[in-house]
């Protein structure tokens, strides 16, 4: 991350955010106060045999922060950089992600801090094992159900799911497979969820163009971060005819104004870990990244890695934020004055969200549905929730993350109006 970042702590921006919104549609105090702060906050220390024989301990959280709506949902984060404030951000985000777009799921969010790179398949599988472990039945499927994040995927997904039905009651063992979402197909995944999030980001940039009239094929995109994220929002671009320029990840960064192949350069990452040595493209630095002229720039990385330099420097039309919170305050200011629009995170990034709840009925109800099946779904979803969004977003002279914010909380708010506080 570039030092002259503003450093901005993630879980207070989103409080802002909260606060703000609440303004504008009127949420009760009460209610401010309950969704202002997570419901459970767990932190586990455990141990893991290493490949030498040592063991050591590692530090795992899961952040449960609301579940008026339905059981906590959220990602599992492998990262060096995770910790209490991050996770809770992350978690309530959850929240207004799941009432925006009505799927029946409250918010949560997890992980572990350690760099998963570090370590050979069996440590990672051991670690995930112990983690799950720990956590017993503060997951669930009924209760809490995470999924992949950054440092994260499918494998991780099956460890932990396996890890559950295997301490769990034997005569039970079929219902457990819900217990997390973004699974392989063979362990009871859902079609579609490998490239929801990055599917989610497209269909919301058709949205974009299609009310501007404005032609996608033939455009340009720049994309930071090249995991299952950026990835798949590339593939998914190209097939529209848009062609990604520019791209980066932890490893540097990549130009080619032809257009990088991004099947060619997903399969790439995908056997060396990352686009470092592909060779159709030159190296550029990160501010020469973020001055690369485009028609769409999408943030798949990590949160607070867009700020004044960096929206200052941006030259796109429309930013659609795949990663959570990748714009922080100072950068959101700069490109409100310079009129770059941006497609909110708890809306752009919907997709995975969407297709784990469909996994997660699919499991419970031993069902497989086919792709098309999914898809359908899930334009008709995430349509629907943009243009809620984008509507209020003119009604209300508010910028759609506000707007997002504010329809998620008015879900919320009737659910607590309905039951009233217990007891
Ligand atoms: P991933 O681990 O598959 O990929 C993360 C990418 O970011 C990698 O290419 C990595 O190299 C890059 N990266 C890490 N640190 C960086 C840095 N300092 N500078 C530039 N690049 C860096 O993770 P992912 O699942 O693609 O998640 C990416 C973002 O999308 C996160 O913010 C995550 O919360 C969000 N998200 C993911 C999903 C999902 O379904 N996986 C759903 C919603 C939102």
């Amino acid at each position: 991350m570039s030092a002259a970042l503003e450093e901005f702590g993630f879980f207070q921006v989103v409080q802002g955010y909260l606060d703000q919104a609440s303004g504008i549609m009127g949420l009760p105090d009460h209610v401010r106060e309950i969704l202002a702060e997570p419901k459970n906050e767990l932190i586990v220390h455990f141990p893991v045999r290493m490949d030498d024989g040592r063991n050591r301990v590692f530090k795992g959280y899961r952040i449960q922060h609301n579940n008026v709506m339905g059981p906590y949902k959220g990602g599992m984060r492998y990262h060096e950089a995770v910790n209490l404030d991050e996770l809770k951000a992350l978690a309530m985000q959850m929240t207004w992600k799941c009432a925006l777009l009505g799927v029946p799921f409250g918010g949560g969010k997890g992980g572990i801090k350690f760099n998963p790179r570090d370590h050979s398949e069996d440590e990672l599988r051991r670690i995930t094992r112990r983690f799950t472990h720990a956590l017993g039945t503060n997951i669930g499927p009924a209760y809490d159900i995470p999924a992949p994040d950054v440092g994260t995927n499918a494998k991780t997904m099956v460890w932990m799911m396996d890890t559950y039905m295997n301490t769990g009651p034997t005569y039970e063992k079929n219902d457990q497979r819900a217990v997390v979402t973004g699974k392989t197909i063979n362990a009871g995944g859902s079609e579609g969820r490998e490239k929801a999030t990055g599917q989610g980001v497209v269909h919301c940039i058709k949205e974009w163009a299609r009310e501007r009239r404005f032609d996608l094929e033939g455009a340009t995109a720049i994309v930071q971060g090249f995991g299952n994220v950026g990835s798949n929002a590339a593939l998914l671009l190209s097939k529209l005819g848009v062609s990604t320029i520019a791209t980066g990840d932890h490893t540097g960064y990549l130009h080619n104004e032809e257009g990088l192949n991004a099947h060619k350069l997903q399969d790439y990452v995908q056997a060396n870990g990352s686009i470092e040595g592909y060779p159709r493209g030159e190296r550029i630095t990160r501010d020469e990244f973020f001055e690369t002229p485009a028609d769409l720039f999408i943030p798949a990385a990590l949160e607070n890695q867009v700020g004044e330099k960096e929206a200052t420097a941006l030259r796109v039309r429309l930013i659609a934020e795949g990663a959570n919170g990748p714009i922080n305050p100072a950068g959101e200011a700069v490109l409100k004055d310079r009129g770059i629009p941006i497609i909110p995170d708890v809306l752009a990034n919907s997709g995975g969200v969407t297709v784990s709840y469909y996994e997660w009925v699919q499991n419970r109800n031993s069902e497989h549905w086919d792709l098309e099946e999914v898809q359908r779904r899930l334009l008709h979803m995430i349509r629907r929730a943009y243009q809620r969004t984008m509507f209020y977003a003119a009604e209300k002279k508010v910028d759609p993350r506000i707007a997002a914010y504010a329809l998620a909380l008015e879900s919320l708010a009737t659910s607590y109006e309905e039951r009233g506080i217990f007891p």
